[in-house]
């Protein structure tokens, strides 16, 4: 007996989500059409609530209920140095890392010609405009060690130079290859702490 259409069209969706694999979207589905109707519906909601509050900050990029955030409205944070990420989560690894206590610039992605990824459509020109009415002393930029942020790296160290400004890359002490996110709060602590001043 083949699956009722529900369950098939229930299970694709969960599939799309990462990290859910064929299988486990298949059980989770199962499980959610046997469930308590109100604890079905309290999911979808609180799923709904949370995609309707969250959006990005208008300054870093990050995700907030409120724009700016709250780290960039922090005035205990070190408004002079700005860490550079690839992804609004890279800003929730350093912050378990508890290792930084600067401010944030999410760039939405790397330069990859090969995916159509140009400089214009990263958020250099925000950046750029934080570096014109912000304090800020050093840019740590910590993409990761593949060769998109390589690449990346080298072109944001030459676009933002400018006098009195330091520029510093970490991602040395980071595994090759990898992203953030798999980077231990340890070895952040260590990579930012052996930041290297880019030419
Ligand atoms: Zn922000």
């Amino acid at each position: 007996m083949p699956l009722p259409e529900p369950i098939i069209t229930l299970t694709a969706a969960l599939a799309k989500l990462p990290g859910v694999g064929p299988r486990s979207a298949e059980r989770i589905a199962l499980h959610l059409v046997q469930a308590e109707t109100a604890q079905v519906k309290h999911l979808a909601e609180t799923i709904l609530m949370a995609r309707e509050r969250i959006r990005f900050c208008e300054t870093c990029g990050g995700l907030t209920e409120k724009s700016p955030c709250a780290t960039c409205t922090d005035d205990r944070r070190d408004a002079a140095i700005v860490c550079v990420v690839e992804r609004a989560v890279d800003i929730l690894s350093i912050e378990k890392s508890g290792a930084f206590r600067g401010k944030f610039h999410v760039l939405g992605g790397k330069i990859s010609p090969l995916d159509g990824v140009e400089p214009d459509d990263l958020r250099i020109g925000d950046l750029e405009k934080r570096l014109a009415a912000e304090p800020i002393k050093e840019i740590i930029i910590a993409l990761g060690t593949d060769v998109e942020g390589d690449a990346t790296s080298s072109y944001l160290a030459k676009r933002l130079a400018r006098a009195g400004l330091k520029i510093s890359r970490i991602g040395f002490g980071l595994p090759a290859g990898s992203g953030l996110e798999f980077a231990d709060e340890l070895t952040l602590d260590r990579a930012l702490e052996g930041r290297r001043e880019m030419h």
